[in-house]
C-alpha cells in the first residue's frame, strides 16, 4: 500500500539548525526504567523506534552531574567519560535507520534528594526537596551557578562525543534547576538570577548560548520548556512564557513545549483525550521563528496533519504512541492505518519509572524486551513444527497468543464462550473514564481477522472432553479469574464471615447487577484502578458510596500511574466517602463492621450492600481435567495456563503472557535455573 497523499505533510523534511529530520515524527524525551543500569536494552529499544520511522529519537533525561542524582529512579547519566560509550551505542542503534539521536540534559536540582551522593542538592532557593524525602535545597552561590554552567558545557561535549545531533536545555516538568529558576513559585532570589522575568531567565539564556557554543553548529540545540505550571500559586504561566519567548526565542534550533508536570504531560485517558495541551501551545510557534514539537498522545493521523496546517507544532511529538506502537510513522507512511496499535493511555509504561524496572507496555508486549528477549514490534520468528493449536478465551491473554501463534504461521482456533472477543477488557472498557482500552481488543480483532490460519469460534464454551476430542498438538487455556466474594486480599487472608447482607463482586456489576439498596460499602483491597472506577460508577448512578480501603488513599498504587490525585478528587467531587485506613472485618445487622487499620477501633458502619474488590482465583479448573486425563492416558496435547488464568495480574501482564506463550512454543524449554532473558551486569572496579 502507498501514502495516503492527506498525510504527504507528515513526511516532509523539517530542519532544525545544523541538521534535518526526514518526517515530521519526533520521539521526545521519555523515561524507560532502564537507563544507565541496562544501556545495551535501552540502546536497542531506542533503535527499533528509528527502525519504525521516527525522524528524532531522544534519551531520556541525562543527569549531567553527580550532584543531580535522583536516587532510586533509573535515569541516563553522563556524569563523566566513562558513560559515553553507553551513549555511543545507543546512537549507533539510532543512526542505523537513518535517524536523528538526541539527548535531554537535566540538571535536576531541587528534584533530586541527592540520597545517593550524599551532598545537598542546589537550588535557586533554600526550599524541601521534591516528595518527602527530609532533604532541603542549599541556595546557589555565584559559584555553584557558574559550576552548574560548567558541567552542562561538558556534558555537551561528551554528548558530542557520543555522536548525539541534538542536544536538550531542558527547562520542564518541574524536574530541572533551570525551570526553578525561571518560575516566581520556586526562586525567590534578590541578586541577577531572581525577580524581573529577564533575571529569573538569565541561567536560561546563559545555558542555551553556552550549549550553542559548545556544539558549534555540530549539532542541534533543542529548548524543553514548561509553558504553564498549572498552579494555582504564581507560577510560570502563559503570559510569561509569551515574554520569554521574546527574550530568548531565537536562540534554540527547536522549540519542545510541555505544560504543566509530567501528570499532565502524560494525562491518562480516564482524564483527558487526544491533543490535551493543544489549548496551551497554541499561538506560540506564531511567537518564535524556530520549529516547535509538543505531544498530547497522538494516535490519529488527521489530528497529526491539523497540527501542522493549523500551525500548532511543526513535528508530532510522541512517547507514548511510539511506546504502543514504534512503527507508527511507518504504518502511515504505508497506509496501513489498521495495523496501528494505538495507545490506550493507562499509564503502565509510566510505572517503569516510579519502580525502577525495564519499561512495559499494556499494548505493546515487546517494549522493554527488544534487547533482554530478542522481542520485536512487528516481526516474529517463522514456525518450527506443522503443529495446530487451541487457545481458549479471548481475554488479552487469549487474543495476543491466538494473534502471535498467527503470525508465526501456526494453525490455530481462538474458541471463546462468549459472544464477544475481549473478556475482561471488552467489561471494564464499558466503565467510566476506560473507553480507550477497547484498542487492546480493536487491534487484535483487526489483525485476527486478516490472519487466514487463525479461525476464530465464538459462542463455544469448550469443555476438557470436548477439548480432547479435537486433534491439537498444543492447548494454551487463557481462561481468565474471577473476583473473590470472601474478603480475602492483602489485608485477610483468610475469608470473613459475611452474613445479612448482600455481597457482590466486580464480576457481577460488570455482568450487570446492582446493589440491592441506596447504602454501599464498597471495600477495596486491591488497590489498582478498578475500585475507584466501580466507586464512580456507582455513585454517578446515585447510590451512596463509602469507599472503605487499608490504604491511606484510594487506588493508592495509581501514585505510579500519576493518577491517584485526579481519581481521589473525582470521587470526593462525586460525593464519596473516603474512609482510608480502615478494613472490613465482618457484617453486623446494620451492614459493614470496619476496623482503623492502626488502633483496631471498631464501628459499625449501616449498609445495605458490600462491593468487595480484594483478590482474584484463576479459574484454571480445565487445566487440572485435562492434565489428569493426559497423564491417565498418555500423549495427548501440551497444555499450559496463559495471562489470570495462570496467575491474575493486569491487563499489560495478560498480553505479555499471551506473547511469551506464543514465542516459546516448540521452542527447548529454558533453564528453570538460569535466567531466560539477557541483562548487563557491572564492570567489577579494579580498585576492589
Ligand atoms: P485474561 O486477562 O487472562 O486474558 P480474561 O478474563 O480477560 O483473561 O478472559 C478470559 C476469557 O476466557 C473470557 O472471555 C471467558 O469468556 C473465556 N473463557 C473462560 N472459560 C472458557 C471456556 N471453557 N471455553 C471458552 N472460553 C472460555
Ligand atoms: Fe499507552 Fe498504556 Fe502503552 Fe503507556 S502502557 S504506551 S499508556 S498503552
Amino acid at each position: 500500500m502507498s501514502r495516503d497523499t492527506r498525510y504527504d505533510v507528515l513526511f516532509e523534511p523539517v530542519r532544525i539548525g545544523p541538521v534535518t529530520a526526514r518526517n515530521r515524527f519526533f520521539q521526545v524525551p521519555h523515561c524507560n526504567g532502564m537507563g544507565h543500569r541496562d544501556p545495551t536494552a535501552h540502546a536497542v529499544m531506542r533503535g527499533i523506534k528509528a527502525e519504525g520511522g521516527w525522524a528524532v529519537v531522544c534519551t531520556e533525561e541525562v543527569e549531567i552531574h553527580h550532584t543531580t542524582d535522583v536516587g532510586g529512579y533509573v535515569e541516563g547519566r553522563i556524569w563523566d567519560d566513562a558513560d559515553i560509550p553507553a551513549h555511543a551505542r545507543l546512537v549507533e542503534q539510532v543512526h542505523e535507520h537513518r535517524s536523528l539521536a538526541g539527548i535531554e540534559l537535566v540538571h535536576s536540582g531541587m528534584c533530586a534528594a541527592n540520597l545517593w551522593v550524599r551532598t545537598p542538592p542546589l537550588g535557586p532557593s533554600p526550599l524541601p526537596t521534591a516528595g518527602t524525602n527530609p532533604v532541603q535545597a542549599r541556595r546557589m552561590s555565584a559559584a555553584d551557578i557558574a559550576d552548574l554552567r560548567r558541567w552542562h558545557r561538558q556534558a555537551v561535549r561528551r554528548s558530542l562525543q557520543a555522536g548525539y545531533d541534538l542536544v536538550y536545555v531542558y527547562a520542564g516538568h518541574g524536574l530541572t534547576t533551570i525551570q526553578h529558576f525561571l518560575s516566581r513559585r520556586t526562586n525567590d532570589r534578590r541578586d541577577a538570577y531572581g525577580g524581573s522575568l529577564e533575571n529569573r531567565a538569565r541561567l536560561l539564556r546563559e545555558i542555551l548560548l553556552d550549549t550553542l557554543e559548545e556544539v558549534d553548529g555540530a549539532a542541534a540545540v533543542a529548548c524543553r520548556i514548561c509553558v504553564d505550571e498549572l498552579v494555582a500559586e504564581a507560577g510560570l504561566e502563559r503570559a510569561e512564557t509569551e515574554e520569554l519567548l521574546g527574550l530568548v526565542g531565537e536562540l534554540p534550533d527547536l522549540w519542545d513545549f510541555m505544560v504543566g508536570e509530567w501528570d499532565f504531560d502524560s494525562i491518562t485517558s480516564r482524564f483527558a483525550g487526544e491533543g490535551a495541551q493543544e489549548e496551551y501551545v497554541r499561538g506560540l510557534k506564531q511567537l518564535t521563528s524556530k520549529p516547535v514539537v509538543g505531544v498530547g498522545r497522538f494516535t490519529s493521523p488527521d489530528t497529526m496533519v491539523r497540527m501542522i496546517r493549523d500551525g500548532v507544532l511543526d513535528l508530532i511529538g510522541a512517547a507514548r504512541p511510539s511506546i504502543a506502537d514504534p512503527f507508527l510513522p511507518l504504518k502511515i507512511e504505508q497506509g496501513r492505518f489498521e495495523d496501528i496499535r494505538e495507545c490506550i493511555g493507562c499509564n503502565i509504561c509510566v510505572t517503569g519509572d516510579a519502580l525502577a524496572t525495564p519499561i512495559r507496555c499494556t499494548q505493546n508486549p515487546s517494549m522493554g524486551e527488544e534487547w533482554r528477549r530478542g522481542w520485536h514490534p512487528e516481526r516474529m520468528r517463522p514456525k518450527t513444527s506443522e503443529a495446530k493449536v487451541l487457545v481458549v478465551g479471548a481475554g488479552p491473554a487469549g487474543l495476543e497468543a491466538a494473534m502471535s501463534l498467527g503470525r508465526r504461521g501456526y494453525e490455530v482456533v481462538l474458541a471463546e464462550q462468549t459472544d464477544d472477543l475481549g473478556g475482561r477488557v471488552a467489561r471494564e472498557a464499558r466503565l467510566p473514564g476506560l473507553a480507550a482500552w477497547i484498542r487492546v481488543v480493536d487491534y487484535r480483532r483487526g489483525q485476527l481477522e486478516r490472519l487466514r490460519n487463525v479461525e476464530l469460534a465464538l459462542g463455544s464454551p469448550l469443555t476438557a472432553g470436548e477439548i480432547l476430542s479435537y486433534d491439537f498438538d498444543h492447548v494454551a487455556l487463557c481462561t481468565g479469574a474471577r473476583w473473590r466474594a470472601d474478603g480475602v486480599g492483602r489485608w485477610h487472608t483468610r475469608p470473613l464471615v459475611l452474613a445479612d447482607l448482600q455481597v457482590i463482586t466486580p464480576d457481577d456489576l460488570l455482568g450487570g447487577a446492582r446493589p440491592a439498596g441506596a447504602r454501599v460499602v464498597l471495600y477495596d483491597d486491591d488497590h489498582y484502578y478498578l475500585g475507584g472506577v466501580l466507586a464512580e460508577l456507582l455513585a454517578g448512578e446515585g447510590y451512596e458510596l463509602t469507599l472503605v480501603t487499608p490504604e491511606p488513599r484510594v487506588s493508592e498504587w495509581t501514585v505510579n500511574t500519576m493518577e491517584q490525585h485526579r481519581i481521589q478528587r473525582r470521587l470526593l467531587e462525586l460525593g464519596v466517602t473516603v474512609l482510608a485506613s480502615h478494613a472490613l472485618i465482618g457484617t453486623c445487622a446494620a451492614g459493614a463492621r470496619i476496623a482503623c487499620t492502626y488502633t483496631e477501633r471498631e464501628q459499625e458502619f449501616p449498609c445495605e450492600t458490600l462491593v468487595l474488590v480484594t483478590a482474584r482465583l484463576p479459574l484454571d479448573g480445565l487445566a487440572d481435567e485435562l492434565t489428569d486425563v493426559v497423564v491417565a492416558g498418555g500423549g495427548g496435547p501440551t497444555v499450559r495456563l496463559v495471562g489470570d488464568a495462570w496467575s491474575p495480574g493486569t491487563i499489560a501482564a495478560a498480553v505479555w503472557e499471551g506473547r511469551r506463550y506464543a514465542e516459546e512454543l516448540d521452542e527447548p524449554p529454558s533453564s528453570r535455573d538460569q535466567p531466560d532473558f539477557l541483562r548487563e551486569v557491572v564492570a567489577l572496579s579494579s580498585d576492589g
